[in-house]
C-alpha cells in the first residue's frame, strides 16, 4: 500500500528505530535528525513517517503530511536559532540533482552564509 515502511530503506530504518539517528525534533507523523555528513553548522533532515520515494509524491497522496514536513522545517530552524540569519530548505529530487535516499525529506541548512544561486 502507498506510504508503507520499505524493508530496503534507510530512512524507514530510522523512522522504526531499527538505524540510530540524533533526533532533534519528532510529531505523529514527522522525524527531523542530523545530516550524518552535514554541509553547514546546522544541517537536520525532516521526513514524513510515511514511505514516499520523494516530496512531490508525497504532495500527491498526502498533502497535509507535506504540509506537516515543511511546518516541521520551520520549527527547526527556530530551535535550532538559524531563523533569524536565513535558512535553506531544500527537497533534492532525482539522480541528477544530488538525492542519493528514496524516502522524501528536506534538507534544513543554516548557520552559515548560503550562496545563491545554489550549486
Ligand atoms: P539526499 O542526497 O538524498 O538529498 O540526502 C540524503 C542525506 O542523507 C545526505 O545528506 C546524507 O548525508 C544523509 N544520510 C545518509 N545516510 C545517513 C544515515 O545513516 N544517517 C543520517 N543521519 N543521515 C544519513
Ligand atoms: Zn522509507
Amino acid at each position: 500500500m502507498a506510504g508503507e515502511p520499505q524493508a530496503d530503506c534507510l530512512f524507514c530504518k530510522i523512522v522504526a528505530g531499527d538505524v540510530p539517528a540524533t533526533v532533534v525534533r519528532e510529531t505523529a507523523t514527522t522525524v527531523a535528525f542530523r545530516d550524518i555528513n552535514p554541509q553547514a553548522p546546522s544541517h537536520v533532515l525532516v521526513i514524513p513517517r510515511v514511505h514516499y520515494p520523494d516530496a512531490a509524491s508525497l504532495a500527491e497522496a498526502e498533502p497535509e503530511t507535506a504540509a506537516d514536513v515543511l511546518r516541521e522545517a520551520g520549527a527547526v530552524a527556530a530551535q535550532e536559532k538559524v531563523a533569524d540569519s536565513g535558512y535553506r530548505v531544500i527537497f533534492n529530487t532525482g539522480t541528477g540533482a544530488g538525492q542519493t535516499v528514496f524516502h522524501a525529506h528536506a534538507h534544513v541548512l543554516g548557520g552559515r552564509g548560503l550562496a545563491w544561486p545554489p550549486g
